[in-house]
């Protein structure tokens, strides 16, 4: 040891340890602290320091062992032929040395080719499976490489998992290895449902997969989205094995193994490399996360030739991609509004390339992912970004925590409005009381102020809404009223004709209806349903406006939610004042009288199904809800009568079996008539 300088050593014995950190927290815990990125970065950097001064490394350098240690909860299977890792090539000029390695060890010329097998590695965990006269018998997971987790109980639970080889022509016994892996939808659900449950999500697919197969209950491992592919056989016992890597893989295929669909068999070392960009520019449309391509030397009889070294083949090599998570700072966090009144948190990060782009913004969900992510302004974060979901925080590092990291406080005021935010209980989304009032919510709200379903205003699209705010034409749902011939007309593609036609269908929706405009106003959760109900019983804007929580709660329907998002739109001064312009502006409606005779279906319950002839469903649903029914998608007990038009099935079936009342549309339209 007296040649090694000693910084040198010092940053060995660092190194060391902190990788032997690492793989615990990511193969024990099922936890990574931080990202692979960082991880194969100090490997390299030790593996260099081991190829300078030999003599340092000992056989417990992490650089010598395969994974981490098998879990003492479960009980241990020993692997009869070891399950090892590869070694990894991060560069063009890794491959050719990787391929000038083999060549040399078994007299290739350099100028012949050799075949490879090409195939996506799958970021999951690897198992081995074994099957004896055709019957899954165990199932491990690989642990150090030489005892593995049997976990027989879990793999039985996944579906592309054959429980009995498929056909009668297999091996006696046979040991498949593959990988089990959670693909990203299924990912993806289950995080967004673990954080609405205030559960930790998992940091990655990897770690969902891991955690997922190590559940002590099997039933848990049975809910989990997961799947397994098959990419390789340790003990084959049985005629005609076949004689190549490629060849293997078919037959697993024809066994009832899911084979990856991207596998290809290529002549050289170039191929590779074309492999390589073809998977590469796949990467983000695979439902499935991959980190890299597995390149296998072909021939058996050659993988025997060239062996291994000490945890890993030399006929294979993991060709890694660019990573999809990395570390980087949290500058700060800025607080968008959405078109919806969501307050959303954006992470400023220092620009960090990720995914294959350079990432300067991830989102922070809302305050709860704040929270449980424990994140300050100032720590180093793990980010992550796969496929085209927006980036992420998937956790923070710790251990970088600088001293004057600071707190993220979320805003009570709307950013953009300054009107107050609010948290209704239960909901993870924090909004904007500004309602029609607020900036950030003002193209939206006039959209849906002009659809067919609230004021119904011909002419005023989604793309005119756009250029009358853009152009500062307009600023909420009121100013829709002072439109004038002149302005409208200097707008790109307005035509003359257009821009009357549009003033005469404004003039012409000022007539309508208090459930319509009540729907108009886009209060959350107000929709057309609830808006009838809330003009049924409250008959005037006035008493709608001045009710409060307990009178709203009184109103079938309405729920504390609803009702907490009416009395927050009505009391907010703004939103109250561009109410107030809209009707001195001349938009009118009949108030409705409230007596049991204007409102003769009051508290009853209606269902349409099947086509109406003639008229749209929409109207006819108008037409029930004007006498005070309410019209549901769903019958039960509770429901009066159902109206069923050519085509109706299963809820025409429902109400029969019910003996509930049946109406053609004939007999609904004479029925309304008379009432
Ligand atoms: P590896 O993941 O680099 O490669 C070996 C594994 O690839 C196999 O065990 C198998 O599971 C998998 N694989 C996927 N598709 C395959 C295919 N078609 N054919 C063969 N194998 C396939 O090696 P490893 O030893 O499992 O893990 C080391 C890697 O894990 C590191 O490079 C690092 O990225 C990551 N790691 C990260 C941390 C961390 O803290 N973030 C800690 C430890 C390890």
């Amino acid at each position: 040891m007296l040649n090694i300088p000693e910084a040198v050593h010092q940053r060995y014995q660092r190194l060391k340890s902190e990788l032997n950190q690492y793989n615990h927290a990511y193969y024990v815990l099922d936890d990574p602290s931080v990202p692979d990125s960082e991880y194969d970065r100090l490997m390299r950097e030790l593996q260099d320091i081991e190829t300078k001064y030999a003599e340092l490394q000992t056989p417990d350098s992490p650089s010598q062992r395969v994974g981490g240690k098998a879990l003492d909860s479960f009980s241990q299977v020993k692997h009869e032929v070891p399950m090892l890792s590869l070694d990894n090539a991060f560069s063009d000029t890794e491959m050719v040395d990787f391929e000038r390695r083999i060549k040399d060890r078994i007299n290739l010329a350099q100028g012949q080719n050799l075949t490879y097998a090409c195939e996506p590695k799958l970021d999951g965990v690897a198992v081995s499976l074994i099957y004896q006269k055709g019957l899954l018998i165990r199932g491990a997971t690989r642990g150090d490489g030489s005892v593995g987790e049997d976990i027989t109980a879990n793999v039985r639970t996944i579906k592309s998992i054959p429980l009995r080889l498929q056909g009668d022509d297999y091996p006696e016994l046979l040991e498949v290895r593959g990988e089990i892996y959670m693909p990203r939808d299924g990912f993806n659900e289950f995080n967004t449902k673990a954080r609405e449950a205030g559960d930790k999500p998992f940091v990655n697919p990897r770690n969902a997969a891991a955690g997922s197969l190590r559940q002590l209950d099997s039933k848990i491992t049975a809910t989990r989205p997961l799947e397994m592919c098959a990419y390789s056989v340790g003990q084959y016992q049985g005629d005609q094995k076949p004689d190549s890597h490629f060849a293997m893989l078919k037959l697993l295929g024809t066994l009832g193994f899911k084979i990856n669909q991207h596998i290809k068999q290529v002549e050289s070392i170039d191929a590779c490399e074309d492999y390589y960009q073809y998977l590469n520019g796949l990467r983000d449309q695979l439902d499935y996360d991959i980190d890299g391509i597995v390149y296998k030397v072909n021939d058996f009889k050659l993988q025997q030739r060239l062996g291994f070294v000490a945890k890993a083949p030399r006929w294979a090599i993991a060709r890694k991609f660019p990573a999809q998570e990395e570390m980087t700072r949290l500058l700060d966090v800025e607080f968008q509004v959405g078109r919806t009144g969501a307050v959303t948190p954006v992470a400023r990060l220092e620009p960090v390339f990720v995914g294959g782009v350079t990432v300067g913004n991830a989102t922070l969900h809302n305050a709860d992912e704040i929270n449980r992510l424990g994140v300050c302004i100032g720590d180093t974060v793990i980010v992550r970004r796969a496929g085209d979901v927006i980036p992420q925080i998937a956790k923070v590092v710790l251990e970088k925590r600088p001293q004057d990291a600071q707190p993220i406080v979320f805003p009570d005021r709307c950013p953009v409005c300054q009107s107050s935010v609010k948290r209704v209980e239960g909901e993870a989304v924090a909004r904007c009381t500004g309602g029609l009032f607020c900036g950030a919510q003002t193209k939206e709200a006039i959209k849906h102020y002009a659809s067919r379903k609230a004021m119904d205003i011909d002419g005023l699209g989604d793309k005119l809404v756009d250029a009358l705010v853009d152009h500062e034409l307009i600023y909420s749902i009121a100013d829709l009223y002072e439109l004038k011939l002149e302005k409208l007309i200097n707008l790109e593609r307005m035509a003359q004709k257009s821009a009357e036609n549009l003033l005469n269908s404004i003039e012409a929706s000022k007539q309508t209806t208090l459930a319509k405009f009540l729907y108009a106003l886009g209060i959350r959760e107000v929709g057309e349903a609830t808006a009838q109900t809330l003009a049924n019983n409250f008959g005037t804007l006035d008493a709608v406006i001045a009710a409060t929580v307990e009178q709203l709660l009184d109103v079938e329907d309405v729920g504390p939610v609803v009702a907490s998002h009416i009395v927050d739109f009505f009391r907010n001064p703004d939103n109250l004042s561009i109410v107030e312009a809209i009707r001195n502006f001349g938009v009118q409606w009949k108030d409705i009288d409230q007596t049991a005779q204007a409102l003769p279906l009051k508290g009853q319950t209606w269902v349409l199904t099947g086509t109406l002839e003639t008229m749209s469903r929409a109207e006819a649903k108008d037409r029930l809800q004007q006498f005070g029914a309410k019209v549901a998608g769903s019958v039960s007990a509770k429901t009066r009568a159902v109206v069923a038009g050519p085509g109706a099935g299963s809820k025409l079936n429902k109400a029969q079996a019910l003996g509930i009342q049946v109406l053609t549309e004939e007999s609904m339209i004479e029925f309304l008539d008379n009432l």
